[in-house]
């Protein structure tokens, strides 16, 4: 998708700091942080959202969370956790039609969100 910014990303055709990238999946910081650590993993593929994966999609979900696993541990916060989400839809404010998981981490994480 020609004019989508997380596909331009995976790409290598819109600059941002990647953390992880593979065959699948890539990570990379959020540009507007709101915590200590920030980052969000997409898969290469465009998915609109996580209303549009498909039932094969399992291994693209595994994969993704090893992924924030992974850049967790290199960012020296897999033991204190993170919290790990996605938007969908207008009311969870999903502003990026690609689907992404936000990993946010570094700080206590209040509840219920915003
Ligand atoms: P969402 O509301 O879940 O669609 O969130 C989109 C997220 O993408 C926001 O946290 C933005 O700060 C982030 N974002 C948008 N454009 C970029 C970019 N070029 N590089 C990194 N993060 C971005
Ligand atoms: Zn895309």
């Amino acid at each position: 998708m020609e004019d989508c910014v997380f596909c331009g990303i995976a790409e290598g055709r819109v600059p941002s700091e990647i953390l992880y990238s593979d065959e699948r999946v890539v990570a990379f910081r959020d540009i507007e942080p709101q915590a200590p650590v920030h980052f969000l993993v997409v898969p290469r593929r465009h998915v609109e959202s996580a209303f549009h994966l498909k039932g094969e999609d399992g291994d693209l979900l595994a994969a993704m969370f090893a992924a924030a696993r992974q850049v967790c541990s290199e960012l020296g916060v897999e033991s204190s956790g993170a919290r790990i989400l996605t938007n969908v839809g207008p009311d969870a404010g999903q502003v990026v039609m690609h689907f992404h998981l936000h990993v946010l981490g570094g700080r206590p994480m209040g509840w219920p969100p915003g």
